[in-house]
């Protein structure tokens, strides 16, 4: 790999070794062999680009809040997306009986910050993604996963007008929201590595003090259903399919991977530092220095005892980056 090369044309702000356990919220995670900080699209885009250009491998890291980095570490450049500017791009509809009735058009950069773009449209009495607030990392893993609020249920796919990407061809292209085929956890983004580099959200203008009620009450349900203070990357698993509850069957049909792994009797089960939540059986933690081999003994573990007692198998939720 072209290693040196890069990190001479990427010059002083590129960092070798790094570990990635400071970049994750599960503060696990090897060595990348390059790390650099992308603070605008247009370094973002020069990053990428002299990396494929070398035939390094380039992953981009949002806020590092879903995924889990194997013991090995990450080979090629990790760039990690601080890209961070938010604008109105344009304003359609009118005023009714006095009310400001239309649809406001928000631009921001794939590196912002869920929970500032929230607070932003809020303040801008904007309606569409508040009920997001508390959701971790950026726009960019946030379309990844077309990341989502199950009270009341939404994604932050159903608000996207356009984005703008760059595909694995170098190609920077606007496209619509049907591009991105969203769904449950899925978004195109997982299987054609394109990378956005900008979205544009479509929203309604609101009551901003409504508004902060519903973000409001999806923080407190937040706090009384997920493990606070904690190092983890959210929910180890994806839900399960209706036909699955059904056949299990669940209480009122749940879909809850946590109610399986809890039901399998998993929850707070440990392997050296790492533990599946004894709150939130979904969730796995680092108590303290837990290693990814750790995790993926109790993922493999909950997945081996659902299988078993349900029948129904599980598929994570959390991306797994680098070598194990
Ligand atoms: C405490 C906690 C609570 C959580 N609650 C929720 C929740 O309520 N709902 C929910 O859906 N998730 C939740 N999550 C999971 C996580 O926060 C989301 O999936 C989030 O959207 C990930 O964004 P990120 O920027 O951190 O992505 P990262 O973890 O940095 O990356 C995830 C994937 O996205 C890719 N990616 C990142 N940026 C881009 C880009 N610009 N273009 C293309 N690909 C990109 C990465 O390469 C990687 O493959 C929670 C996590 C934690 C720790």
């Amino acid at each position: 790999m072209n290693l040196e090369k890069l990190k001479t044309i990427l010059g002083e702000r590129v960092k070798k070794n790094e570990p990635m356990a400071h970049h994750t919220t599960f503060k696990i995670g090897g060595p990348a062999d390059l790390f650099c900080d992308a603070k605008t699209t247009e370094e973002l885009v020069r990053f990428i680009l002299s990396a494929r250009k070398l035939d390094v491998p380039a992953f981009i890291l949002g806020g590092g809040s879903n995924i889990l980095v194997g013991d090995g570490g990450i080979r090629g450049l990790v760039v990690k997306n601080s890209t961070e500017k938010i604008v109105i791009a344009g304003v359609k509809g009118a005023y009714k009986s006095g009310v400001q009735a239309g649809t406001v058009f928000v631009q921001a950069d794939s590196g912002v910050e869920m929970n500032k773009l929230v607070r932003f449209t809020i303040e801008e009495g904007l309606a569409g993604l508040e009920a997001q607030l508390g959701l971790p990392g950026t726009v960019g893993g946030a379309m990844y996963m077309n990341s989502k609020w199950t009270h009341p249920v939404g994604y932050v796919g159903d608000c996207v007008y356009q984005a703008t990407i760059i595909t694995v061809k170098n190609e920077v292209k606007v496209v619509s929201q049907s591009y991105f085929n969203f769904g449950y956890d899925q978004s195109s983004l997982q299987t054609n590595g394109d990378i956005v580099l900008s979205v544009v959200f479509r929203l309604k203008q609101g009551n901003k003090k409504e508004l902060w009620n519903v973000a409001n009450q999806s923080m407190v349900y937040r706090h009384e259903t997920q493990p606070q203070g904690i190092k983890s990357p959210g929910c180890t698993f994806r839900n399960v399919s209706k036909a699955d509850a059904l056949r299990v069957p669940t209480p009122n049909q749940t879909t809850s991977a946590g109610y399986l792994v809890d039901h399998a009797g998993l929850k707070g089960l440990s392997h050296g530092d790492a533990q599946i939540s004894p709150v939130h059986a979904n969730f796995i933690i680092n108590r303290a220095k837990a290693n990814a081999s750790d995790v993926v003994y109790l993922i493999e573990q909950a997945r081996k005892k659902v299988k078993e007692q349900f029948g129904v198998t599980l598929t994570e939720e959390i991306v797994r980056v680098g070598e194990f």
